[in-house]
């Protein structure tokens, strides 16, 4: 009988929000939520002024009747705005937090729970990114620039389509276009893996894709103020958060694409939403991968997402110096742009050809 002698060493740890609720008027469950995952008597909401009207301070009457909750009112993702979250969560002894509003105090929230050691509920107002469910927060850092940290994703999610149907529009096609813009990523990921060795999830990858083939699957019917498109798009956008948590990296959802929407908040702030930026980013680099961009192109209009540089308020030079800046964004991570990146002409190639720009000035 012979003895094999393995030298096996791999080990891996996964987190993943433990309690995933959603759909009509689910926010009347948080109580029970809150209870099921054995929270401690007292809590910190973290929520803005406009998200408090709309659903904060329903949330706070809901769980002040079983738990000692104070409310901290949080500006945008920064850093100032983490370390003010954490005071007010020390002051009052938070066991864990309840993070309701868009994607900033979802961002401000993921740190704060982190750092303290206690379970946060990420109880989204709108969905413009992947972000409600994952282990990435996005922030500026204290020189302005954009920066993601890596947290914990929430214990729980309470997904309101009944509140979220009630958010601008413009904020869900978002949400959809980042999670469209996987495609590109899981490219990037798969060329990087042939390339560099560099390491891959199987598991990670196919659902990353699914989630984004589910959403070009079903663009014609994600339509504003529908509730019943809110319930359409979130799964997806759930499993998106949930492969990054799969893979350990957010590889499987940030690519080349991520980058040139990254180039653009570094060199041209404020002109458009993550996932707008991230979504024309796919359609040209889907073009680079030699892939179908029209039909990436032809899903971002079904679902009234931003397709050309006019409808997010660029220019030409805007543009070109965002795909000219792209690899030099996250050099560490190998995309179709490889180490040198694009040239001027090349970059202005693309952009035209994709109809991003248009040929005449
Ligand atoms: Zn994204």
């Amino acid at each position: 009988m012979s003895v094999t002698v393995e030298n096996f060493t791999k080990s891996k740890s996964f987190n993943f929000p433990q309690n995933v609720v959603m759909g009509h008027g689910v926010l009347d469950q948080t109580v029970d939520v809150c209870r099921s995952m054995l929270f401690g008597k007292n809590g910190l909401i973290i929520t803005g002024g406009s998200t408090y009207k709309v659903a904060g301070r329903k949330v706070e009457d809901l769980v002040s009747e079983r738990y000692n909750v104070q409310t901290h009112l949080a500006g945008a993702a920064d850093l100032e705005a983490v370390s003010e979250a954490k005071k007010a969560a020390k002051e009052c002894k938070a066991k864990f937090i309840l993070a309701i509003g868009g994607g900033s105090k979802i961002d401000i929230s993921k740190p704060v729970a982190k750092d303290l050691g206690i379970p946060f509920v990420s109880i989204p107002t709108s969905i413009s990114h992947d972000g409600i469910c994952s282990d990435r927060a996005s922030f500026k850092s204290n020189e302005g620039t954009p920066m993601t940290i890596r947290a914990l994703p929430p214990a729980a999610l309470i997904a309101d389509t009944k509140v979220l149907v009630k958010a601008p529009y413009r904020y869900l096609a978002a949400g959809c276009a980042d999670v469209i813009s996987n495609l590109t990523a899981l490219k990037d990921w798969d060329l990087a893996r042939k390339i560099r060795d560099e390491e891959f999830s199987t598991s990670a990858y196919m659902l990353a894709r699914f989630a984004a083939e589910t959403l070009v699957q079903d663009s014609d019917v994600i339509k504003p103020k529908l509730e019943d498109s809110v319930w359409t798009a979130l799964k997806p956008i759930i499993a998106s958060g949930v492969s990054m948590c799969i893979a350990g990296t957010s590889r499987p959802t940030s690519g080349s694409e991520h980058m040139f929407s990254h180039a653009l908040d570094l060199l041209h702030p404020g002109k458009a939403l993550h996932g707008e930026q991230c979504g024309i980013g796919c359609i040209m680099m889907m073009s680079l991968h030699g892939g179908n961009w029209k039909q990436i192109r032809d899903a971002l209009k079904n679902i009234g997402a931003p397709t050309t540089a006019a409808e997010l308020g660029l220019g030409e030079e805007e543009v070109v110096d965002a795909l000219v800046a792209a690899n030099k964004v996250r050099k560490e991570r190998f995309t179709i742009l490889g180490e040198n990146g694009l040239t001027r002409n090349a970059a202005l190639n693309l952009a035209r050809t994709t109809g991003v720009l248009r040929w005449s000035r």
